[in-house]
C-alpha cells in the first residue's frame, strides 16, 4: 500500500463510533440541557435531586444500554455506553451523573452478569425500567480501599442469611430500593466475601445520616445500618464466597465509566472556558486571545486527547472481553488526576465569577475533586498498576 493510501485510511475519530452512537450522544445531551442543567444549582442547594429523574433516564433507555432486551435493555455495547456518558457531561451536575451511573454502570451490569432468571425478574427488569433504584454497598466506616477487610457479616440460618453491620458512603443510599451488598459469609480476607441482593424494606435495615459533602451535593451519600436483617439465600448473587472476585471484576466497568465521564466533563469545561475567554475583555482584548490562555487551553486539550485514546483503548479491550485491568486502571488514574488541573485552570479564566455559582465551573471544580477518591483512590490505582507491571 502506498503512503498516500495509508494516509487516506486514517480517521480522526476513534473508528468505532457510528451515527447511531452520535444519536445517543445528542439525545442525552438534549435531556441534560432541558431536564438537568437548568436545575443543577437548585438541587445542590436542596441537597437532593428529584427521584423522578431516574424514571426519565430509564424512559430514554439509559439504564439498559448493554443489558439484554429480555430484561428490557437495548443490548448494545460499550461504545453506546460511552456515547451516553459523553452526553451526560452537559448535565453540569456531578451529582446526577454519579447517581445515574451507580444504576446503569455499577449495579445493574453485575446483576445482569451474575443474576439468576428469578433475580433478574425481581430486580433487574424493574430497575432497567426505572421503577427500582439501586445502590452498591461495599465501603464501610473502617475502610473503603481495603475491600477484603470488610466486616458486615451474614450468617447462614436455615434457608436465610442474617446480616449485621454497617456501610458508609453509599450513593443513592437514602432512597435505594435494593443494594448490591458485599458481606462476609466466610473466613477473614478476600476468600470470605459474598455479594447479595438486599431489599431495603427488610426489617432491621435503617438509613443513618445523609453525609454533608463539599461537592456532588445533590447526590445522597448515606450511612447504612443492618441489624439482624433476614433475607432468603436465593438473594445470593453468583457463588457464595466469590464476592471479592466479582467486586474486582465489576470495578473495571465502574472505573472505565469514571474515566469516560471525567474526559467528557473536562472537554465541556475547556469549551465553556474558551467561550468565556472569547467574550470577556481586559486591557482592550478578549482575554482568551492572550497567549498564556491559548497555550493553556492547547495544553489541556492535548491532555484530554491523550486521555481519550488511552480510555478508548481500555474500552475496546473490555468490549472484547479481554484482559484490561492495566489499561482501565491507567485510564482512571490519568483522567481523574488530569481533571483536577483542568477544572482549576478553567475556573481561573472566569476570574471572580469562577468563584461564584454563576457559571457551572464552580460546581464542576467541587464535584471533580471526588474523581481521585471515588471508585478507588489514585494511590490504589498506582498500587494496581505497579502490581500489573510487576514493579
Ligand atoms: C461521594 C462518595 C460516594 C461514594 N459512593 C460509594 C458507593 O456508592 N458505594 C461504596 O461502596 N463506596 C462509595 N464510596 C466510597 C469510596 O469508594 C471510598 O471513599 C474510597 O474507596 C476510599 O476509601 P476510604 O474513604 O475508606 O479511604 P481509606 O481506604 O481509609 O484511604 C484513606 C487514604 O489512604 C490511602 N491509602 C489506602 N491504602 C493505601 C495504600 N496501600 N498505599 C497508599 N495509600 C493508601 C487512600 O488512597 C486514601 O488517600 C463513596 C465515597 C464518596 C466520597
Amino acid at each position: 500500500m502506498s503512503n498516500a493510501a495509508v494516509a487516506a485510511e486514517v480517521k480522526r475519530e476513534f473508528p468505532y463510533f457510528t451515527e447511531e452512537h452520535d444519536m445517543i450522544r445528542q439525545t442525552v445531551k438534549r435531556f441534560c440541557r432541558e431536564e438537568i442543567a437548568p436545575y443543577a444549582e437548585e438541587w445542590d442547594l436542596a441537597g437532593i435531586f428529584p427521584k423522578e429523574l431516574f424514571k426519565k433516564a430509564a424512559n430514554l433507555g439509559l439504564f439498559g444500554i448493554r443489558i439484554d432486551p429480555e430484561w428490557g435493555g437495548l443490548g448494545l455495547d460499550w461504545w453506546a455506553s460511552a456515547a451516553y456518558m459523553e452526553g451526560m457531561a452537559h448535565s453540569d451536575s456531578g451529582s446526577v451523573n454519579m447517581a445515574l451511573m451507580v444504576q446503569s454502570e455499577i449495579t445493574l451490569p453485575v446483576l445482569a452478569e451474575l443474576g439468576t432468571s428469578e433475580q433478574k425478574d425481581e430486580f433487574l427488569r424493574p430497575a432497567v425500567a426505572g421503577d427500582l433504584i439501586a445502590a452498591l454497598g461495599i465501603s464501610e466506616p473502617g475502610g473503603g480501599s481495603d475491600v477484603a477487610a470488610l466486616k458486615t457479616r451474614a450468617r447462614i440460618d436455615g434457608g436465610d442469611l442474617v446480616i449485621s453491620g454497617q456501610k458508609l458512603w453509599i450513593t443513592n443510599g437514602t432512597r435505594a430500593d435494593f443494594i448490591v451488598l458485599a458481606v462476609r459469609t466466610g473466613v477473614e480476607g478476600h476468600k470470605g466475601v459474598s455479594l447479595v441482593l438486599f431489599p431495603t424494606k427488610t426489617k432491621g435495615f435503617t438509613v443513618g445520616k445523609k453525609l454533608k459533602k463539599v461537592g456532588n451535593m445533590a447526590s445522597d451519600t448515606a450511612e447504612l445500618f443492618f441489624d439482624e436483617c433476614r433475607i432468603p439465600q436465593r438473594y445470593i448473587l453468583g457463588e457464595l464466597n466469590k464476592g471479592f472476585y466479582y467486586v474486582m471484576h465489576n470495578f473495571q466497568g465502574e472505573r472505565l465509566a469514571a474515566a469516560i465521564l471525567a474526559l467528557a466533563g473536562m472537554e465541556k469545561s475547556v469549551r465553556d472556558a474558551m467561550n468565556y475567554g472569547a467574550e470577556r475583555t481586559a486591557f482592550g482584548n478578549p482575554i482568551g486571545h492572550y497567549q498564556v490562555w491559548r497555550h493553556r487551553f492547547a495544553e489541556l486539550l492535548t491532555g484530554i486527547e491523550a486521555g481519550k485514546w488511552l480510555t478508548y483503548r481500555a474500552l475496546d479491550l473490555l468490549n472484547h472481553g479481554q484482559k484490561c485491568v492495566r489499561e482501565v486502571t491507567m485510564a482512571k488514574l490519568f483522567t481523574s488526576e488530569l481533571s483536577q488541573k483542568v477544572s482549576y485552570d478553567c475556573m481561573q479564566i472566569f476570574g471572580g465569577f469562577g468563584y461564584t455559582t454563576e457559571y457551572p465551573i464552580g460546581r464542576t471544580w467541587r464535584d471533580v475533586r471526588l474523581n481521585t477518591i471515588g471508585a478507588g483512590t489514585s494511590e490504589i490505582m498506582k498500587e494496581i498498576i505497579a502490581k500489573e507491571e510487576k514493579i
